[in-house]
């Protein structure tokens, strides 16, 4: 009998790489990705430069690296890592982070970078969870890249609002001051691992924290980008 994780996640056959989590012919139909900007993640016309939107107004990020959008299968996936407690999906979908990340590198010369943080959790959520799903993302993915990663570097210090809900003028507002860096990151190339990215404007509101701390570039990672 086969244990269920040397089966594919998606279509429950069994697996000749269990660590894969997912077989060659359900990676190979993921739903493809519209051209979209490098910086953004948000469609565009030209995938080898930033849109016209981030030229006239550029994100505090490098570039924006993403798996798919927010839609089946990803989002079951997703849904399941995060409230069916089942951490165990997290090497898959890091997998499929890591896959995009070494396109981007092969294809757009994006950097490696030197370091890994996680968006943290609010406090209670992780406590009732469990686990904080982008410190489970951002393990392997320091191990195979060879990065540093702190878990402990990134603190929210307050509650917030969850962003969806709010207006986009109050977003910006809710979340200033919420986020903590006690590493110092002078020089430092970092990638902030996020499973969701909806606004932006909380991986935007961190990565201005990281700039002022001396992070000499940033690249966002998530698993999911809402288009
Ligand atoms: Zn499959
Ligand atoms: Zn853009």
């Amino acid at each position: 009998m086969l244990s269920i994780h040397s089966r594919c996640w998606l279509c429950r056959q069994p697996l000749c790489l269990s660590r894969h989590g997912i077989c060659s012919y359900c990676l190979r139909h993921l739903p493809a990705k519209p051209l979209c900007c490098p910086c953004c993640g948000l469609p565009a016309g030209d995938a080898a430069h930033p849109c016209g939107r981030c030229l006239q107004r550029p994100p505090p990020w490098q570039a924006l690296v993403f798996v798919g959008d927010y839609v089946a299968p990803l989002r079951q996936l997703i849904k399941k890592f995060k409230f069916q407690h089942a951490p165990e999906l997290a090497p898959l979908l890091a997998r499929l982070i890591l896959l995009n990340w070494q396109r981007a590198h092969r294809e757009q010369y994006l950097n490696r970078p030197d370091m890994i943080l996680a968006v943290p959790l609010q406090a209670k959520r992780c406590w009732r969870r469990g686990y904080n799903q982008s410190d489970l993302l951002a393990r392997p993915l320091a191990h195979w890249l060879g990065c540093d990663y702190r878990p402990a570097a990134l603190r929210r210090v307050r509650k917030t609002a969850p962003q969806q809900r709010l207006p986009a003028r109050m977003r910006r507002r809710n979340l200033r001051g919420a986020f903590r860096c006690h590493e110092p990151l002078a020089g430092r190339h970092v990638a902030l691992l996020d499973d969701v990215v909806t606004t932006g404007s909380t991986v935007a509101e961190i990565s201005r924290l990281l700039l002022r701390q001396g992070a000499a570039s940033i690249q966002i990672w998530c698993v999911c980008r809402t288009l």
